[in-house]
């Protein structure tokens, strides 16, 4: 019988209540207590893990960052919870194309220290998102248009499969299941060890922002919707529209020095739109930009836009949009965001939709050349509700619900890394024509489903 490696925890132990909780206290995860909770140091324990939850039966549960929406990454008495957190490693050169690294990063230390060596790759703006949900999902962030999602960037994965087998993953060699990493969701086919990305040299960048009146919307939503997707590649943003009333956009212009001068006549479409409020445009270094939307640069607070601290209480859920909104759809975004249910306790911060544009790098690569869809969107809408009462929940929950299900008249699909367990047809709308492949893919990979979960890959087509 195999025996549990690493840094192995159960209700008995120092620290349980810290490592069974997800990243935010609140969420769903401090309801689930699993039988036992492993931090592999290496590969190894994560075979051991594997093969000792195969042999004894117990369910199972692959994590990193702890930061999936609906707490997948945790589960219930009786099981076990296989974290990666402690896989943290960084291989790269000064000056390398590639970098390897543990799956278990997070963002934070991973921008640093690609930056201790002058590189990067696309990562996410939010500071303790673990690098394996984020890449095996896809991962936008603020250099997605021009390099692409962060999957797109991957060149190796080291997985450990069902049987306990450990595979090395490339084009070249099990292709299959390197392109289900590329965006087929965290969770399905086993557990990533490291990621092997192409990675890019950093110099420096101009990150800005331009704040709105509500008076603005139409006119701001709709020429952001035909600019951010068509824009300079170089340019990476988001558009905030934030139920109190402000409308916010924050970005990112990715170019050598002789260019970034040019951000100010690239902005000028988004300037000319409905005269802002504020506007900020820095040249910064690139890791500099990078700690900024990830909130962790405590010199430059105006720019803390991410949203979702670890007190407050959130839904996210997503949708894909293809072609510009009409007005109808744009009045719809305002009709939501200004009818927002009767709360009895405010919460800390506004509920919300951004609109994370795409285009550019994302655009380039085929529907079918890996797991991710969605190629041909031109952004996607990231709706944002928070409460504090517990009986808040249920009519913030409606409410979301109501307004993405409205809305599902000018969009389609939706991201796999929000998940969001009111999607009816979740695999269709997360996998869309690539769904027959994954299966296929999770078939001979996973054959009796131990990687399995709620709005999991099946074996066979539903
Ligand atoms: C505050 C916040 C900010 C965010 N910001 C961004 C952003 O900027 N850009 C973006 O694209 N997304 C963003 N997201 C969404 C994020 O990409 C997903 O929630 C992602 O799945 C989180 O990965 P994780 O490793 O942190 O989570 P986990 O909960 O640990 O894992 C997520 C999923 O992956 C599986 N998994 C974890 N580790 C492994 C592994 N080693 N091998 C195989 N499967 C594994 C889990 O079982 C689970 O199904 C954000 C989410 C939050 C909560």
């Amino acid at each position: 019988m195999t025996q549990l490696t690493g840094r192995v925890l159960n209700a008995q132990s120092t620290g349980w209540d810290e490592a069974r909780v997800g990243f935010a206290e609140w969420a769903p995860y401090n309801q689930n207590e699993p039988q036992v909770i492993v931090f592999c140091q290496d590969t190894q324990d994560v075979v051991n893990a594997i093969n000792w939850a195969r042999e004894n039966k117990v369910p199972l549960r692959a994590r990193s960052g702890r930061h999936n929406y609906e707490a997948y990454s945790s589960l219930n008495k009786g099981g076990i919870i296989i974290d990666v957190s402690e896989i943290d490693f960084i291989r790269a050169e000064q000056g390398g194309t590639t970098a390897t690294v543990g799956a278990g990063l997070d963002m934070v230390t991973l921008v640093e220290g690609l930056n201790d060596v002058g590189v990067s790759f696309p990562t996410a703006t939010g500071a303790s998102v673990g690098l394996a949900g984020l890449t095996l999902g896809g991962g936008f962030g603020m250099t997605t248009r021009l390099w692409g999602m962060t999957c797109d960037s991957l060149a190796g994965v080291e997985i450990v499969t069902a049987d306990g087998k450990v595979l090395n993953c490339s084009r070249e060699q099990n292709a299959d299941l390197f392109w289900a990493c590329q965006g087929g969701g965290g969770g399905n086919f086993g557990i990533v060890t490291s990621f092997t990305f192409n990675t890019h040299p950093v110099g420096n960048v101009a990150i800005f922002s331009i704040t709105w009146p509500w008076a603005g919307f139409e006119a701001v939503v709709d020429a952001w919707q035909k600019w951010a997707p068509n824009t300079d590649r170089r340019i990476s943003c988001a558009l905030m529209l934030l139920s109190t009333g402000q409308i916010k956009l924050y970005g990112q212009f990715t170019a050598d020095d002789k260019d970034l001068p040019l951000i100010q006549q690239l902005l000028e479409p988004m300037l000319g739109s409905f005269p802002p409020i504020v506007v900020s445009i820095s040249a910064v270094p690139f890791v500099v930009g990078a700690r900024t939307f990830l909130r962790v640069d405590p010199l430059n607070p105006q720019w803390f836009v991410h949203a979702h601290d670890d007190e407050q209480i959130f839904k996210s859920t997503s949708a894909y949009v293809f072609e510009p909104l009409c007005a109808n759809g744009i009045g719809t975004l305002k009709k939501y965001l200004e009818n927002l249910p009767k709360l009895s306790c405010p919460p800390s911060q506004p509920s919300m939709v951004q609109l994370l544009g795409a285009g550019g790098a994302v655009r380039d690569i085929a529907i079918d050349a890996t797991a991710v869809y969605a190629r041909e969107a031109d952004f996607i809408i990231q709706y944002d509700a928070y409460w504090t009462a517990p009986e808040d929940g249920k009519p913030t929950l409606d409410w979301v619900e109501q307004f993405r299900n409205e809305m599902t008249q000018w969009t389609k699909g939706a991201y796999v890394n929000y998940v969001d367990q009111r999607i009816p047809q979740y695999l269709q709308e997360y996998y869309g024509p690539n769904l027959p492949r994954l299966v296929e893919i999770k078939a001979k990979y996973d054959p009796q489903n131990l990687f399995s979960f709620p709005q999991g890959i099946p074996t066979s087509l539903p």
